[in-house]
Parts: structure tokens; C-alpha cells; sequence
């Protein structure tokens, strides 16, 4: 017998690209961080859209906003002021502690925003030759899939096939001061970074690494960004991640839950002297700064705040993260992270354990091969990480 979930898997590998491999399952609905098939067969889940949902699915207050706010006007493009954008910008203002910010939609197109003003800022301000700054990044480094991402990729895999890359970029290993120091030039414009790779696998950086580079970076008068589209809006248990470091970063890059999970919107914040490099007809989007995502976003911050989002991420990332390296299994390597976004590297490849940990219940995505990613919402409770556990038991200690 043909199941719902078979076909629709059919249909989609039939007309889809294929440039994703998704595990065998369709959500249909979701609440909380709950899931649910075709066959009604309900799943949690554990990897939040890439913590795009730290809010949790269909947070009944960000919903009301959509749907209150799609009521009166989605879109008017740039060409005029729409009322929900100025509640924003001083939303993500106060909590960035910026006097500016720039919205986009997706993180690529946030972190294409930080890397064009950076480059301005080096011309206009710094005073670098024209056609001249250079920027820094890290290897292991994902900041989305535009040609300017991917050519901040040291993955063969997310270049192949896509050349030119974009000149003006230099990386250095991750966590690597001595390196960052000699990769340093009169021409550096700026140093891009995530506080923790999340792509890569949950990989933090030594300790003092951050601090270091970036009081190296001011020294050298070169801009400290911080690509916080995954880690920051509360998932390692601090509103920004770089705020586990001692630092501000001069460029703050956001994503993915600042829309909720319900609509996308992302943006850069800084302050005036350097996303004021901006000018009328120099940057844009057609629906960037959309007063549906504006209303979004300002009730998807509002949730973080007032349910103390980044405090429950803090205080169960610790407990199940005690409890995942409390598993006895030959097959673990290492359990890291901070807040609800924990990785479990294994020694080998972790794709038949995402499967069978789906078979119990449980939707995680490997990455990287080797590394299982529990991020789930963080509205989650105690009870429900209990639940988690429970199930991660059974597909680990049988090992
Ligand atoms: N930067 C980081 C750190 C990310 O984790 C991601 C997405 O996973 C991106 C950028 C790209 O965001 P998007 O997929 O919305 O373009």
C-alpha cells in the first residue's frame, strides 16, 4: 500500500533539484516542538529548521502577528515608508545595542550585506585603494550559498562547478590568533566569523581565541563581524553567543529565528559609521524590511524576551548536555556546545543514527558526517528533553 508520506517523497524527488538530502519523512503539521506526518505519526524535533524555530513551531504570538498584520498590508517595497518597519529598527536596535540596521530576508543576503558594507567602509572610511580590501574568514566557515558565501567556503563541495569565486578573501584557520595576525594587511577590511560553527559541527573556538582576534582586529582598525545567524536570538543560552566572549562586535549578522521560523527575515546591525557607508541606490531588496516580516520579527523578539528564552537555553542545554555524556557508548566521541545547541560527534558516520533515532521519535540531521546536532526549541521543557533522552538511550546504548 502507497502511504501519503510514499508519495509526496515521490512526487518531490520526481520534479525536485536535487540539492538536498532529506530523511524519509513529511511534516504536515507542527506545534511546539512537535511534528506530525501524514499517517499522524508525530515526531519532536531536534534540529528547530537549523534553529530558525527557537521560538517554537507556530508560537501562538508570533501567529497572531501574521495574521493580524496580513490583514493590513504585506508589502509595499521601499519605494514608500511602511508603518511596522521604524518599530523594528528600534527593536533590533535596543536589543543589538547598535544605532543601525539593515533588513534583508535570508541570512546569505544578510551576510552579502555585512561583506558589501565592510568593503565600502574600507574604502570610504579606512581608506583602502579602490578594488583593494580584503576579508578574513575562517576555515569551516558556512555563511549561506550565494557566490559570495560560498567563496568564503573552504568546502570543495559547496564551490565545485560554481567558479569564478569572488577575489578579496583570505582564510585562516578557525580559532587560529597567530595565523589571523599574519593574514592581516593595510588592506584587511574586515575579520568574518561565526562565534560557533554550526554547520561545521558545534565547533567553538579555543578559549580566548574571540577576545583575542578581536582585540587584534581593533588594533589594526579592521572590523569585527559576527555571523550570528544560527547562534545568536538565544540558543547557547545568551542573546548573542559573542556575549559568552566579552566582546561587541562592530558588524552583528541575524537570521533565521529572527523571523520565528513563520516568515523570513534577516538583517545586519551596526552602528552609523559603518552601515551609514549606504546610500540611496547602493544596496537593496525588494522585500527586504516588509512590514509582514517586521511584525513578525518584533513578536519573535518579544518571545525570546519575555520567556526568557536564552535563560531555559542556559539552564537545559546543561542538564541534557550532562545527560548525553552521561551515555555509555563506544560509538561517542565527544558531546560539546553551549545552551540547547549541543553536537554529538561520533566515530563514525551519524546518518544511521538519525535514521534510527527518527524510528523512536526524534528528528536530527547529521552534519558533517559524523556530528548529530540536538538544537531542539527552546521553548522545550524538562520533561520533553526527558522524553528526548529516553529515546537517545535506547538507539545509543545498544551500541
Ligand atoms: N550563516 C550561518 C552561520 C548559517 O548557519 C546559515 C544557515 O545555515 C547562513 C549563514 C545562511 O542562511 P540562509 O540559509 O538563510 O541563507
Amino acid at each position: 500500500e502507497t502511504t501519503q508520506t510514499t508519495k509526496i517523497i515521490q512526487q518531490t524527488e520526481k520534479f525536485g533539484a536535487n540539492n538536498y538530502h532529506p530523511l524519509p519523512i513529511v511534516i504536515k503539521k507542527a506545534q511546539g516542538v512537535w511534528v506530525e506526518d501524514p499517517e499522524n505519526n508525530r515526531y519532536m524535533d531536534m534540529l528547530s529548521a537549523y534553529s530558525a524555530v527557537n521560538q517554537g513551531h507556530r508560537h501562538p504570538k508570533i501567529i497572531k502577528a501574521l495574521k493580524q498584520q496580513a490583514d493590513k498590508v504585506t508589502l509595499t517595497s521601499r519605494a514608500f515608508h511602511n508603518d511596522q518597519l521604524g518599530p523594528w529598527y528600534e527593536k533590533i536596535c535596543t536589543l543589538t545595542k547598535k544605532n543601525m540596521a539593515l533588513p534583508m530576508n535570508t541570512g546569505a543576503e544578510a551576510v552579502e550585506t555585512a561583506f558589501k558594507a565592510a568593503r565600502r567602509w574600507a574604502y570610504k572610511a579606512k581608506g583602502i585603494s579602490d578594488n583593494q580590501a580584503e576579508i578574513i574568514a575562517c576555515t569551516g566557515n558556512f555563511h549561506g550559498r550565494t557566490m559570495t558565501a560560498v567563496s568564503l567556503s573552504s568546502e570543495a563541495e559547496y564551490q565545485q562547478g560554481f567558479g569564478p569565486m569572488l577575489p578579496g578573501i583570505k582564510l585562516i584557520p578557525y580559532g587560529d590568533l597567530e595565523s589571523l595576525q599574519k593574514a592581516i594587511t593595510p588592506n584587511t577590511a574586515a575579520f568574518l566569523i561565526e562565534p560557533i560553527q554550526g554547520e561545521a559541527g558545534i565547533v567553538l573556538p579555543p578559549a580566548g581565541f574571540i577576545k583575542k582576534a578581536f582585540d587584534l582586529c581593533q588594533q589594526n582598525n579592521v572590523l569585527f563581524i559576527a555571523d550570528e545567524i544560527q547562534v545568536g536570538l538565544a540558543r547557547t543560552g545568551k542573546l548573542f553567543a559573542y556575549e559568552w566572549e566579552g566582546i561587541e562586535p562592530d558588524m552583528l549578522i541575524l537570521g533565521k529565528a529572527l523571523g520565528g521560523g513563520v516568515f523570513p527575515i534577516s538583517c545586519v546591525a551596526a552602528n552609523e559609521d559603518i552601515l551609514g557607508v549606504f546610500t540611496p541606490g547602493s544596496h537593496g531588496s525588494t522585500f527586504g524590511g516588509n512590514p509582514l516580516a517586521c511584525a513578525v520579527s518584533v513578536a519573535a523578539l518579544e518571545v525570546i524576551e519575555e520567556e526568557g528564552l536564552a535563560d531555559r537555553s542556559l539552564q537545559l542545554g546543561d542538564y541534557f548536555k550532562k545527560k548525553l555524556q552521561a551515555i555509555k557508548s563506544p560509538i561517542i566521541k565527544e558531546i560539546r556546545g553551549r545552551g540547547l545547541f549541543i553536537g554529538m560527534e561520533l566515530t563514525e558516520d551519524a546518518r544511521k543514527y538519525c535514521e534510527d533515532l527518527k524510528e523512536e521519535g526524534l528528528l536530527c540531521k547529521e552534519t558533517h558526517h559524523t556530528v548529530i546536532r540536538f538544537a531542539p526549541p527552546l521553548t522545550i521543557t524538562k520533561e520533553e528533553l526527558d522524553w528526548a533522552m529516553e529515546r537517545i538511550q535506547k538507539v545509543f546504548q545498544t551500541q
